[in-house]
């Protein structure tokens, strides 16, 4: 069972492909950030729900919430034998990474008393290669900060001898970026080789058994040019493109 607990639905950032960032009210009211006490008792109320792959975001960037580690803290520290959760996944921009914050991800991903796949992947939307196209994607200037925590959290993960959490590098691919597919996947391909590191090229949602560099498919309002699009871009890096199903969904 896929469970999103969102911290919030504040973003640092306004991609261009993202509902979240066009409006101010995504979810018919003002934006929030989760109480500490409404996070106690939903980690609590997963408890008897069966396998739960627990995702702390759903619209927004979920580092953006100011006690961010504590609540990533406190879920690992009352997850013993996996009693609340069976896996953790983090999606972030990547603008708010610190080297601390950094290690010390890696480091909950070793937290005792739990599977030792517990905490999955972290999923990075990157988006672009070059910095106008960041620009352009994102809606902001943060192409130089987002390539520079990325890069950090895999260094300092590989410093600490950690196969966990895998990074799941993603590219939305639409008009601005497809051109610029091949460079992105020779960047981020290039380091995960350098430092070692099992990786998938994938066209659809990684497995969590090694890093991956993903192509993802952009949902459109005319899917069938977005798939065309998507289609020839995992074509051009050698892979091929999930066909999509009637109802647009792979
Ligand atoms: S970083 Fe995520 S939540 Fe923020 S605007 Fe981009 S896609 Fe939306």
């Amino acid at each position: 069972m896929n469970v999103n607990l969102e911290l919030t639905d504040h973003c640092n950032i306004r991609c261009r492909m993202c509902s979240q960032s066009m409006r101010d009210d995504a979810h018919g009211g003002p934006k929030k950030f989760m109480s500490f006490d409404t996070w106690r008792r939903s980690l609590q109320g997963l408890r008897g729900m069966g396998e739960v792959a627990l995702c702390p975001h759903w619209l927004g960037e979920p580092t953006l919430h100011p006690r961010f580690d504590a609540f990533v803290e406190y879920a690992f520290a009352v997850n013993r034998s996996n009693e609340l959760f069976r896996t953790f996944k983090v999606h972030t921009n990547a603008v708010i990474l610190s080297p601390e914050r950094a290690a010390r991800l890696v480091r909950l991903a070793a937290s005792p008393g739990q599977a030792p796949d517990t905490f999955t992947a972290i999923h990075f939307s990157i988006d672009a290669f070059h910095p106008a196209t960041y620009a352009v994607v994102k809606g902001a200037d943060k192409h130089a900060l987002v390539y520079k925590n990325v890069e950090r959290f895999l260094t300092i993960r590989k410093e600490l001898g950690a196969e966990r959490p895998v990074a799941h590098l993603a590219i939305v691919v639409q008009d601005e970026n497809w051109r610029e597919v091949g460079a992105f996947v020779k960047h981020w391909g290039g380091l995960l080789d350098r430092l070692g590191r099992r990786w998938n090229l994938t066209a659809d949602w990684p497995p969590f058994d090694a890093d991956a560099i993903y192509l993802r498919r952009l949902n459109s309002g005319d899917q069938a040019r977005s798939d065309a699009l998507h289609a020839s871009a995992c074509r051009g890096v050698g892979i091929v493109a999930p066909t999509t199903r009637p109802d647009g969904s792979f």
